[in-house]
């Protein structure tokens, strides 16, 4: 069987250094926010081309702490506007929710799946304050023109990084094009921990100072608490498994582009939609999701060959029980979009006589 993602391959060899370091955390004491938090802050911020990196506990968080933050800096206010892809992960839209902003959701472009500037024109009213861009399945949004029209308009850009680690475009990483980023590090994301976590990125010094503070109760200094705060930290056990880890990430994402670039030049089987990428704009492919009009029979098929494919995602979150007050949206793109997409198994373990077999098997369908 090949499976979608085999997460104990891709994390065995850190195995040796990482117990190294969890050896000397254990040792050392500082359990809660010691140097392992603060060198992978250090080296994210480096690797991404930011000014910090704040380490949360995970990737809901993240985003909820960047809009919680705007609010406290008095730059958003409840019952904002704030435009989101609808074809997004529910999370995206849930950490809006929880921050008393009103999510509009849009569609997003059929060959991308992403949102783009033509839907950010036609959705932005005087109520839109913010764009909340989701770069899904590891593709950039055209960042260029939607920040040049962000700025134009005044209105915060915030972008959903948590599939996108080291996407770029020329030098320019995934959570560093717009007021600030947001990154989960679950398992099965491309720089992914044991267990939650997270982090925000930003260059914006004031939002940094409150965030900082919102992830630890409010506090500034020790035991003097200037926000109302969460506890949404990164762990230091996450950490000290995430600093093993990110020095491969470019390594590990080249891989997949080499598994990607052969999907997309060898499967030719017509009834397969491949995804259309744009090669000036940055893609870690973090999920090779093509479409399939039989999806159900497809993967069948596929599992019958021995190989598991997922959907990410099989229900529309304006169709969710969860996001009942928007059942009413007739959103035609986003719903084709997950009646037919499938993933298709992509990581950096994936030998290449597995791709030709996955190929080969697709071909044939
Ligand atoms: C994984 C994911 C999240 C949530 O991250 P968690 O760490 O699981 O909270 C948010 N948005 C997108 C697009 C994701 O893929």
């Amino acid at each position: 069987m090949i499976t979608f993602l085999d997460l104990k391959k891709i994390n065995q060899p850190y195995e040796e250094a990482y117990l190294e370091r969890i050896k000397n955390v254990f040792h050392q004491g500082q359990y809660v926010l010691g140097n392992e938090v603060v060198e992978f802050e250090k080296q994210f911020s480096h690797y991404c081309g930011t000014s910090f990196t704040i380490g949360v506990g995970n990737g809901l968080d993240a985003l909820k702490l960047i809009f919680d933050g705007y609010i406290k800096l008095g730059k958003l206010s409840k019952g904002d506007d704030v435009l989101v892809p609808a074809n997004t992960y529910i999370a995206t839209i849930l950490a809006l929710l929880e921050c008393g902003l009103q999510p509009i959701l849009i569609e997003p472009n059929l060959d991308t799946y992403l949102i783009d500037i033509d839907g950010i024109k036609s959705n932005i009213t005087s109520h839109t304050k913010a764009v909340l861009v989701v770069h899904l399945y590891g593709q950039l949004c055209d960042m260029r023109v939607i920040s040049e029209y962000c700025k134009q308009r005044d209105l915060l850009l915030i972008e959903d990084a948590a599939q996108a680690h080291g996407a770029k475009i020329n030098n320019t990483h995934a959570g560093a094009f717009g007021n600030a980023g947001a990154f989960s590090f679950y398992p099965g994301k491309n720089l992914g921990c044991l267990g939650d976590g997270g982090a925000v990125v930003t260059n914006d010094l004031e939002l940094e100072e409150v965030i900082r503070a919102t992830r630890n109760y409010g506090s500034h200094i020790k035991y003097q608490n200037r926000y109302k705060g969460f506890n949404s930290r990164l762990d230091e056990i996450q950490a000290a498994f995430l600093n093993c880890k990110l020095p491969f990430l470019d390594e590990d994402n080249q891989k997949r582009m080499v598994i990607a670039t052969r999907y997309l030049r060898e499967i030719t089987n017509v009834k397969i939609i491949l995804p259309k990428i744009n090669h000036n704009i940055g893609h870690c492919f973090h999920l090779f999701v093509v479409r399939v009009a039989d999806r159900k029979a497809f993967q069948q098929y596929m599992l019958n060959n021995e190989i598991q494919t997922l959907i990410h995602y099989p229900i529309a979150p304006h169709h969710q029980p969860a996001l009942e007050e928007y059942r009413y949206l007739h959103l035609p793109i986003t719903e084709l979009i997950h009646q037919e997409v499938v993933s298709l198994p992509m990581s950096p373990v994936l030998s290449s006589e597995e791709v030709s077999k996955i190929i080969e098997v697709v071909n044939a369908y």
